[in-house]
């Protein structure tokens, strides 16, 4: 009976997010080839711009309101996930392990960037017409900033990293010194007696709960959201500008698909789950990923995703997903150091093992620091480039592709985040279990 009723209900109703979304990627690209000025062209080229601005009105909505909770989600889900584990060598076991987890696998991800780039030599393909035109004419205007850290020493780089303003930090949305002041107010509550702890332990259940329920709503308009902008990226970018790069844009999409297949590897071996059964859970904010290229934006369907689908303890989803989204960009290291060895190729520029030292040890950094947004990953390439001796002017030449590459880097992001939510689990989730007994959230009493 009941099934009878669920089948009437129209298709987009009753299908699974992955499944609308899936849908409003295809019919977004679709529509954006026909009305691209270098796809079919449906329209003159300036209504065509302009037609896509509004069709993308959806999307950069959803994104807003994303963004508006985010900060607050990040905040109270670290302290949350931290202070529900119970006691403080959560932190401790999590840290030993969580840390060194991710270095190692960003390092890995540099590593197969280097190869693959080495091994294909995009910047074989370029010829210096093209460079040029592209160079001279590129379809996105990026601000990139050629402003380096070189001339700060690393122990005045350590103490930055203490957000000394927390205020400033939230205004400039420096998302690695406000994930620092949450883990800091985290520890402290649990050092706290619990009639101390209780007030601000509630704020921030409610401020969680408050930021997830806007969330919500804002994943109502999901599929409608991914539609707008997949068409208004095809609009504007056009597909010549991909076929100009093709053997760079396969460099960097081959070791993404490498990079995943060891993320499988990681969660077969080290999370001892099917990775079958892994990609089918995460699909969704695989797919989310892939049309908003923000990791930040996914963070929250990330977070429900490790807990409801891959049976991952709240407290480390919560404090995973937020702290990975921040500081684990594995697809962007990749990408980076694809790019910057791309970027010598085309300017004849010879690297040594050294430079390519340097540059592994620049781009684990950078990556590190690389806030979850669209198309950031470019903006601190420059800071890479300058360590190898490319002019920051070569980006020019790689912008056009960006946006694609973005999507693709963003969905090996968040991958990465939820394969480390899984080896984390299995690592130290009986430790936190103990304590947690996966209750919602801490009886504070
Ligand atoms: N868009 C990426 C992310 O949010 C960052 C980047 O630009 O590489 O994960």
């Amino acid at each position: 009976m009941q099934k009878e009723h669920h089948s009437r209900k129209p298709f987009l109703i009753r299908a699974h997010l992955w499944q609308q979304v899936l849908i409003a990627i295809v019919l977004g690209f679709g529509l954006g080839l026909l009305l691209s000025p270098s796809g079919v062209a449906l329209l003159p080229a300036e209504s065509a711009y302009n037609l896509a601005q509004w069709v993308a009105l959806p999307g950069q909505l959803f994104l807003a309101v994303i963004q508006m909770v985010v900060i607050p989600l990040v905040i109270s889900s670290i302290i949350l996930g931290i202070t529900s584990s119970g006691d403080a060598s959560f932190l401790k076991k999590a840290g030993i392990r969580i840390v060194p987890y991710f270095v190692s696998t960003t390092a890995i991800a540099v590593v197969l960037g280097i190869t693959v780039a080495t091994v294909l030599r995009p910047g074989n393909y370029i010829d210096a017409d093209l460079m040029r035109s592209m160079a001279g004419d590129t379809p996105h205007t990026v601000k990139i900033s050629t402003e380096t850290q070189n001339d700060i020493s690393i122990p005045q780089r350590i103490v930055r990293l203490v957000p000394e303003n927390p205020y400033q930090s939230l205004i400039d949305k420096d998302m690695l010194a406000i994930v620092i002041y949450a883990i800091f107010i985290g520890v402290a509550l649990l050092a706290l007696e619990k009639r101390q702890n209780k007030l601000v332990l509630d704020l921030l259940n409610s401020i969680q709960a408050l930021a997830l329920k806007i969330v919500n709503w804002a994943m109502m308009i999901a599929p409608l959201a991914v539609f707008g902008l997949l068409c208004d990226i095809t609009i504007r970018v056009g597909v010549e500008a991909l076929f100009g790069m093709s053997v760079y844009v396969a460099s960097v999409l081959l070791g993404l698909l490498l990079l995943l297949g060891i993320y499988l590897l990681i969660v077969l071996l080290l999370g001892k789950k099917s990775p079958g059964v892994f990609l089918r859970a995460i699909r969704e904010p695989q797919l989310l990923a892939f049309s908003t290229s923000s990791s930040a934006a996914v963070m929250p369907l990330s977070m429900q995703t490790a807990h409801e689908k891959l049976n991952v303890r709240k407290s480390i989803a919560q404090f995973i997903i937020p702290l990975g989204a921040t500081i684990n960009m594995d697809g962007t290291a990749l990408y980076q150091v694809v790019a910057a060895v791309f970027l010598t190729q085309v300017f004849g520029i010879d690297l040594t093992l050294n430079d390519l030292l340097l540059l592994t040890a620049t781009t684990v950094g950078a990556s590190i620091g690389t806030p979850s947004t669209p198309g950031v990953g470019i903006v601190i390439l420059a800071t890479i480039l300058h360590g190898v001796g490319v002019p920051t002017s070569g980006i020019a030449l790689i912008l056009g592709v960006d946006r694609i590459l973005d999507m693709c880097r963003t969905t090996v992001n968040v991958t990465g985040d939820l394969t480390a939510c899984v080896v984390m689990d299995r690592w130290i989730g009986k430790d936190v279990a103990a304590r947690e007994s996966d209750q919602p959230l801490p009886e504070v009493t």
